[in-house]
């Protein structure tokens, strides 16, 4: 598809935003519901489990590899429970081929984008959650398109079998492997979409053929810092890996980074992270954009420090440091490596271990903040 293709598909979109759901899909359903839909299918109920065990346990979503379903009906029975959520509009490559950006047209027309990275110890998927994002953080690229729409949990549950697919079959450079992390850093904001966020969380950390059998610790959520959402999670009893983007230690830069920030403050937010850490035993990471002459001052950061320490240096924080990658249109740029060294030694000055992230994918505009699902 050429860039003038793509770039006509949001008028697609446009045209018909708000006319129907996606297609509801297996990943979709509870396992209750899973029963009804083989009734509805006339089909026993062990044909979902056959169809479930194929999709989350093999990867396969192809009829013509599920051997076990009686020929006649394997297309109807396949094309009810497994509908084409995703279609690839184009996929782009960085670092050898081990990170790899693809572009998704959902059913509507709508555009979003998910990124897998391999490494040599682990691969990770970074998913979206709504196509666009309502959340209008300045620096960031999908902020600035607004929301279209949230996803399904199917539609985000889709692309991490797609990652695991092409992990399992080889196509990432390093032979067949296995994909072990989910972080919700693409497009959109999680909290935002909770129900269906949740869903999905639980089809990647139920066993097989119920769901993916991932390991919770090994997902992460990300959030801008909805309260009380962060506060439900801390009650779900699923103990996922909770990421914080705070970018400012104090109110008024924050309110201008992260606008939400006028509704739930610093301290609200870095309680409720606080609190997840306290009752799940999980470290929670503070996110944190490093952008030059704008919250990278030496200042800051012992501020942050001191805002962290003061709920104590049990170890259930640690900061993530990311050099801000460009957006377009953006003024800012990242920090020099001068400042950000110094910002790096103040926080473990004062005790909060802190990492910088290695941004992938930066030169495909795959990395933190730069998914926009636009030609790019
Ligand atoms: N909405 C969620 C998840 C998506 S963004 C959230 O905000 O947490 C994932 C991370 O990338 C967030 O920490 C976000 O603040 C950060 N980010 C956004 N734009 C960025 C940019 N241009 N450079 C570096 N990090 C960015």
């Amino acid at each position: 598809m050429t860039d003038k293709e793509i770039k006509t598909l949001p008028l697609v979109f446009e045209q018909r935003k708000g006319l129907k759901k996606p297609p509801r899909h297996l990943a979709d359903l509870s396992a209750d519901e899973r029963v009804v839909a083989a009734e509805a299918l006339g089909e026993p109920a062990y044909r979902v489990k056959q169809v479930a065990t194929h999709y989350f346990g093999r990867l396969v979503n192809d009829p013509a590899e599920m051997t076990d379903l009686p020929a006649a009906s394997r297309d109807r029975i396949v094309g009810e429970l497994l509908p084409t959520l995703l279609n690839p509009i184009r996929t782009l490559e960085a670092d050898k081929g081990t990170t790899r950006k693809t572009l998704w047209r959902l059913f509507d027309g709508a555009l979003v984008e998910s990124v897998l990275m391999r490494y040599p110890e682990r691969a990770t998927i970074c998913v979206s959650s709504q196509a666009g994002c309502g959340m209008a953080c300045p620096f960031c690229a999908t902020g600035q398109g607004g929301l279209q729409r949230n996803m399904s949990t199917a539609e985000i549950i889709d692309q991490v079998v797609d990652g695991a697919r092409a992990m399992a079959r080889g196509e990432i450079p390093g032979g067949p492997g296995r994909l072990s992390n989910v972080v919700f850093m693409g497009m959109g904001e999680p909290m935002a979409n909770y129900k269906a966020v949740i869903g999905a969380i639980r089809r990647m950390v139920d066993p097989s053929p119920d769901g993916l059998g991932m390991s919770a610790r090994n997902i992460t959520l990300s959030t801008v810092g909805l309260v009380p959402r962060i506060r439900q999670l801390t009650e779900e009893g699923i103990p996922v890996t909770l990421a914080l983007s705070l970018h400012a230690p104090d109110d008024e830069l924050r309110n201008e980074l992260v606008p939400i920030n006028t509704r739930w403050s610093v301290h609200e937010a870095v309680e409720a992270a606080w609190d997840y850490a306290r009752k799940t035993k999980r470290r929670v990471s503070i996110e944190y954009a490093m952008i030059k002459d704008i919250n990278d001052q030496a200042w800051r950061a012992d501020l942050l420090g001191d805002v962290l320490q003061s709920y104590g240096d049990w170890g259930w924080v640690h900061v993530n440091l990311i050099p801000l990658n460009p957006t377009p249109g953006s003024k800012w740029t990242a920090s020099r490596p001068e400042d950000e060294d110094e910002f790096v030694r103040r926080l473990i000055a004062k005790g909060i271990p802190t990492t910088v992230r290695d941004t992938r994918g930066s030169d495909i505009d795959g990395a933190c903040g730069q998914l926009a699902a636009v030609d790019s």
